[in-house]
């Protein structure tokens, strides 16, 4: 079996698992067992040589009875049907459990964004929205970043799909997408949400602990949006950074190191490697890593039955999407290691998102505090619900998120009954 089925089939177990606990109505159940609709879009990109490509796009809704769909886009090489509609039923569960009202999707593009120039990458975003066409949509299905995008490109977006829509609707559509520079109507705080949600979530279980977080160290896999800016926050919070890795290699220093000299260094060579007073570290010691917390915040997969048991860290801290398999997990539990699962952990991009949406929807635009101190209370939220639940039913604290959202979704489908 490939990697991304069965990174899909974990996430359908997670799902059959909280339905059994809840007793779900097997319509309910039967409904929420695969995606709504699967989209897959083959389309042509000419590159700067004059030479044509074609491209293999996918855009997953996996559910929208809380609300419209909502998703990343995912620009990576790995992107398949099977990774999206794993992602993309996450993102139903992720917003059912911080109380959004929006449903799941994801979409990608199966390529590596570093080997196209810009106007490549542009004209792929703006034919890959046009290929999407109605499928897509403010109230329908929303856009945003994920790895290998970022705020330009969904800028490109917005100004596609403004483009092809009618001049009366044309300003009142921005909202399609999120996750846009803040000149096009993105809000404060979008950029640094989700590694700050983090933040939030493991200030949480801290608490939780009776512990603050000063001088706790932690271990950072991937320096992109989440892992940068989750770094910056667990900095702000007086942890100790002690290494980062990304795909140019990992720097390590066991003093903590200095978080926004890092992020320049990332800016200016493309990563994080070479960066001065650190030493470097091999995946399998960063992962070994004696940490009071580890953050994976790069890509599903990472902590596996092959490396699992080598991990010493006391919380994992799930900052990417699935990021330690359900074998892996299990063995965690086993062991003590308190995992935040990734439906509350990186939370904080959607809910910025949906900030966002409310923002262009209203012509309004919120303060950064205003935004940090809704995202604070929004996470901590869903963390006290994950927390209430696991003292009633027992289980992991991903069995209790998924015991909660899975019993708002059944709640909802209820009340709604099913058309027709
Ligand atoms: P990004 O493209 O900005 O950054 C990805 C980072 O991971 C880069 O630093 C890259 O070098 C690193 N990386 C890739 N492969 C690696 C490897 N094998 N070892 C070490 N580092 C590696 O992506 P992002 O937006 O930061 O997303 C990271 C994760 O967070 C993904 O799982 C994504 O689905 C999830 N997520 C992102 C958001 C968001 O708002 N961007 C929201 C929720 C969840």
């Amino acid at each position: 079996m490939s990697s991304s089925a069965r990174l899909y089939q974990e996430a359908a177990a997670n799902v059959a698992h909280a339905a059994d606990a809840i007793g779900m109505d097997p319509k309910v159940r039967a409904i929420l067992a695969q995606p709504k609709n699967e989209l897959i879009v083959n389309f042509p990109v000419q590159r700067d040589t004059g030479e044509y490509e074609v491209l293999h796009g996918y855009r997953i809704q996996h559910n929208n009875v809380l609300g419209p769909f909502k998703g990343g886009l995912r620009f990576h090489p790995a992107v398949d049907l099977n990774e999206v509609r794993a992602l993309a039923t996450w993102m139903t569960f992720k917003c059912a459990l911080v109380h959004l009202p929006y449903g799941g999707a994801k979409g990608g593009v199966a390529i590596d964004p570093s080997t196209y120039s810009q106007h490549e990458l542009e004209r792929i975003v703006r034919r890959f929205t046009h290929s999407l066409g109605a499928n897509i949509g403010p109230e329908h299905d929303i856009p945003a970043p994920d790895v290998g995008t970022n705020a330009q490109m969904m800028g490109w977006m917005m100004d596609t799909y403004l483009n092809s829509s009618g001049t009366d609707d044309r300003q009142n559509v921005r909202r399609v997408v999120t996750g846009k520079p803040v000149e096009l109507g993105g809000s404060l705080g979008r950029d640094s949400a989700t590694g700050k949600g983090a933040a939030y979530a493991l200030r949480h279980l801290y608490g939780e602990y009776d512990r603050t977080l000063d001088g706790e160290s932690v271990a950072i896999q991937g320096f992109g949006n989440v892992g940068s800016h989750g770094a910056l926050a667990l900095a702000d919070l007086g942890m100790r950074v002690v290494a980062v890795s990304d795909i140019t290699g990992t720097v390590h220093a066991d003093t903590g190191l200095d978080v926004r000299a890092l992020m320049a260094h990332a800016r200016e060579h493309g990563g994080v490697a070479g960066f001065p007073n650190a030493d470097t570290l091999t995946t399998e010691e960063f992962f070994a890593l004696d940490v009071d917390v580890l953050m994976p915040a790069a890509l599903e997969n990472q902590i596996t039955p092959d490396n699992v048991d080598t991990v010493r860290a006391k919380v994992i801290l799930e900052a990417a999407n699935g990021p330690v398999t359900a074998e892996a997990a299990a063995t965690l539990d086993a062991g003590g290691v308190d995992v935040i699962p990734d439906i509350l952990a990186n939370a904080g991009g959607v809910i910025v998102s949906y900030y966002e949406w409310v923002q262009n929807k209203t012509s309004d635009q919120w303060s950064e505090a205003d935004v940090d101190q809704r995202l604070r209370d929004t996470i901590w939220n869903a963390a006290d619900r994950v927390v209430a639940r696991r003292a009633r039913d027992g289980g992991t604290r991903r069995h209790a998120a998924y015991v909660e959202a899975c019993a708002l979704l059944q709640r909802v489908y209820e009340l709604r009954g099913i058309f027709p």
